[in-house]
């Protein structure tokens, strides 16, 4: 691999210590052009959109599970239990039933259906919830909510496959081809996957503002790495768990069809907060949403985020970046050569790094809200060729492409900023994008 970071430092203060300086000249030649190629006035008021269209990047799920090895590791067969006091104290180890069972699921095709689930995190009164928030958040008690339940879980003898914390984190109890005891119908132990969520618990009389808590400001994490698991699911299922609330249902739903039948006493889980509470919609904020409905648009987001050049009296050109579900990373590219240059050179020397990172956003600068359904940032200064990534909190990307010229020129047919689809994706002699951006930490 080629270091880029050394490449990096100049191009970044030549940027953005240029930017505000060159921000005017670059904008007017841009504004010439316009103006040349669409016969519009050049002034206070400039048309905001020269040509543009982006072209949607291949979905990639990449999601992986840094806990998952750990987790199944530790995900023993034995609990410790301590009897007597002072001398006779002694630690037995008592064995558990892991709830469970060894199956070939995926290569029978059984998975149809995920049941969710609202895991205890054993906060039963708003105080505990609210002290335990405040450990997870300062890491001052080392409290893990998540690995709270998965305990609790094992010592009941019971498991779902998945858990996925509030801080969106995703732990693995059991393998998608085992068969996980977490709900009592045995048809939907056989075809369905668990995923408890580290929502609270939602049972009278622990059942209160905040357990059973879906509000995306707070643990908007938790929403987007369950929309994103729920994704790999479908695939990993070749589509048999379709993504519609038939086939990703509630504990609630499983046992209220099941228990009436079998007069067992059904589950509540997760709660009517999931399905009733009005929370503000992802990529959108000011229209309220239920959060079961918040929660399928993640899982059924198929649109890239669209990049539009923008104009702007007061400030530096901009780029617009806007997505329907919310925005997790824009990485602006500036191509060291010209696309020209790259054709040719990439034959002769296949190494050479042909992009240089000039700016980049992500979901880490907003760590505490809700992420933002529309970015602007601003159009570099330096004259070149440049490419805009973006990628939305479920993983789809697009790539669209766009030219600086230098200040005051304006070759003949040319235009100076123009915002175009990447033709072809080049073959960089590195890989664009950092895969790393899986569990949103
Ligand atoms: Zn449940």
């Amino acid at each position: 691999m080629v270091d880029r970071s050394a490449a990096l430092l100049p191009v970044l203060a030549l940027c953005f210590c240029a930017a505000s300086a060159r921000a005017q000249a670059g904008r007017s030649a841009l504004l010439e052009e316009m103006s040349r190629s669409f016969g519009v006035e050049t002034g206070a008021v400039a048309p905001a959109v020269v040509e543009v269209s982006t072209r949607p990047g291949r979905e990639e799920v990449r999601f992986e599970y840094p806990d998952v090895t750990k987790d199944l590791e530790s995900l023993t067969r034995f609990v410790n239990k301590v009897v007597g006091k002072g001398k006779k104290r002694r630690v037995i180890p008592i064995r558990i039933d892991t709830g469970v069972l060894a199956g070939d699921r995926i290569n029978q095709k059984q998975i149809t259906h995920i049941v969710l689930h609202s895991s205890l995190g054993l906060a039963t009164t708003p105080a505990e919830l609210a002290r335990r928030d405040h450990l997870n958040e300062t890491g001052g008690g080392k409290f893990d909510s998540c690995q709270a339940s998965i305990n609790y879980l094992e010592t009941k003898g019971s498991a779902a496959h998945f858990i996925v914390c509030r801080d969106g984190r995703v732990k693995q109890m059991a393998e998608m081809k085992d068969y996980a005891d977490h709900v009592k119908d045995p048809d939907f132990v056989q075809k369905s996957i668990g995923i408890e969520t580290d929502t609270g618990y939602v049972r009278a009389p622990y059942f209160f503002p905040g357990s059973g808590d879906w509000d995306p400001n707070t643990r908007w994490r938790m929403s987007v790495s369950l929309a994103k698991l729920i994704r790999m699911i479908h695939k990993a299922t070749d589509g048999a768990v379709a993504l519609d609330s038939r086939h990703i249902m509630t504990h609630a739903e499983v046992d209220a069809a099941y228990c009436a039948a079998a007069g067992c006493r059904a589950h509540s889980d997760p709660g009517p907060y999931f399905i009733g509470e009005m929370v503000p919609t992802f990529g959108d904020p000011a229209v309220m949403t239920t959060a079961r409905e918040n929660l399928m648009r993640l899982v059924t987001d198929k649109a890239s985020p669209k990049t539009t050049f923008i104009s702007r009296p007061l400030a530096a050109d901009g780029f617009q970046v806007v997505d329907a579900v919310g925005l997790s990373r824009i990485v602006l590219w500036k191509l060291k050569y010209s696309r020209a240059q790259i054709q040719t050179m990439k034959q002769l020397i296949p190494t050479e790094p042909v992009v240089i990172k000039v700016a980049e956003w992500t979901t880490a600068s907003a760590p505490k809200s809700m992420p933002p359904g529309t970015k602007i940032m601003d159009v570099p200064a330096e004259p070149g060729e440049y490419e805009v990534e973006a990628q939305d909190l479920v993983g789809n990307r697009s790539y669209t492409d766009f030219t600086v010229a230098p200040a005051g020129t304006s070759a003949p047919g040319s235009i100076a900023s123009s915002f175009r689809d990447a033709p072809e994706r080049m073959a960089f002699a590195e890989p664009l994008s950092d895969p790393s951006d899986a569990s949103f930490e």
